[in-house]
């Protein structure tokens, strides 16, 4: 029986975020703090708690941060005005809009509206095209969070056999998009994929970003392939409290899976990791300062 191998992420981003903070302190010393905008609008309470744990995540890695919090009521006119504000002021270097986004406010056209080089996630169409076209780009914080575990655990990537499972715009699609730029051979899977099984058990790289909790079965994954885990779910739990679970039936993965994320604890923390990397990445290309390896 495999021995599966359980993939550190909280580690992991805990090491960048030590890497990010030793290269922001370079930075302070030049007279430059990578400083982050966080925009809320409405009283959503997860992506409240979101925001605070950017903002706060961003003060102990000695980046700037500052939190724009507007109403449920905010027309898109207003939240595109503070976009342009942001986008026309030197010292902010990075800008979030937490998503979703009230329902009478287009997230497309607000995510058209910032500036792509302080798109610290990624989401713009120039940083898109870029990614696809192999471009210098901004790129998404989970996606980039599930190369840096793929690349932890493996090493070089070139020549696996990779399915992605799950196709959207801000995991699926950039996902793939780094795996092929790795060299990977990669598939795309999404709900009208025809044998899914099949398609994943010849994967040595599985990555789940479904939202479905325990989709992937064991019998799916061949044996000693390395699964990410990107999907977050709340079930309820026999003592009857919930608990969270990923897209993998990770019990069932076990002595399969040559290496496997946990959930919690693996794919989650490097999101924000990547996000303050996306922040400093920024503030150095702005000002066409040397950009730190992190
Ligand atoms: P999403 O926008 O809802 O996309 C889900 C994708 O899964 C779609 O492409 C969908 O296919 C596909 N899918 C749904 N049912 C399927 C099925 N039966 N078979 C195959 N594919 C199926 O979700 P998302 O925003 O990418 O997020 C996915 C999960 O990751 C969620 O649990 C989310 O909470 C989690 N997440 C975690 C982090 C983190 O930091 N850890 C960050 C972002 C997201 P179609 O396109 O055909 O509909």
């Amino acid at each position: 029986m495999q021995q599966t191998r359980l993939i550190d992420g909280a580690g992991a981003a805990a090491v960048l975020r030590q890497r990010i903070a030793a290269a922001a302190a370079l930075k302070a010393r030049a007279g430059v703090v990578p400083t982050l905008a966080a925009v809320l609008v409405g009283d959503d309470a997860a992506s409240a708690v979101y925001v605070r744990n950017k903002g706060k995540a961003s003060r102990e890695t000695g980046l700037g941060s500052v939190e724009h919090r507007l109403p449920a009521s905010t027309g898109e006119a207003e939240l595109l005005a503070l976009i342009a504000r942001l986008n026309g002021d030197d010292g902010i270097d990075g800008i979030l809009v937490q998503l979703p986004l009230p329902p009478q406010i287009d997230p497309q056209r607000v995510i058209a509206a910032i500036d792509p080089a302080k798109d610290v996630d990624g989401f713009h169409p120039v940083n898109v095209g870029r990614l696809w076209s192999g471009g210098t780009a901004l790129v998404p914080c989970t996606p980039w969070g599930v190369l840096m575990l793929l690349r932890d655990t493996l090493g070089n990537l070139a020549g696996a056999e990779a399915v992605v499972i799950g196709r959207s715009n801000i995991v699926g699609k950039p996902v793939a998009a780094l795996l092929l730029q790795e060299n990977c051979t990669v598939t795309l899977a999404h709900s009208k994929t025809r044998d899914l099984p099949e398609i994943a058990r010849r994967s040595e790289i599985l990555v789940a970003a479904i939202g479905k909790p325990e989709f992937v079965r064991g019998a799916w994954i061949k044996p000693g392939a390395t699964v990410i885990d990107v999907g977050i779910s709340r079930i309820a739990a026999v003592d009857g409290k919930s608990r969270l679970v990923g897209d993998v039936a990770f019990a069932e993965a076990q002595g399969i899976a040559g290496a496997i994320t946990p959930v919690p604890g693996g794919v989650g923390p490097m999101t924000i990791a990547c996000l303050l990397r996306n922040t400093l990445i920024a503030a150095c290309r702005r000002r066409g300062i040397d950009e730190p390896a992190v």
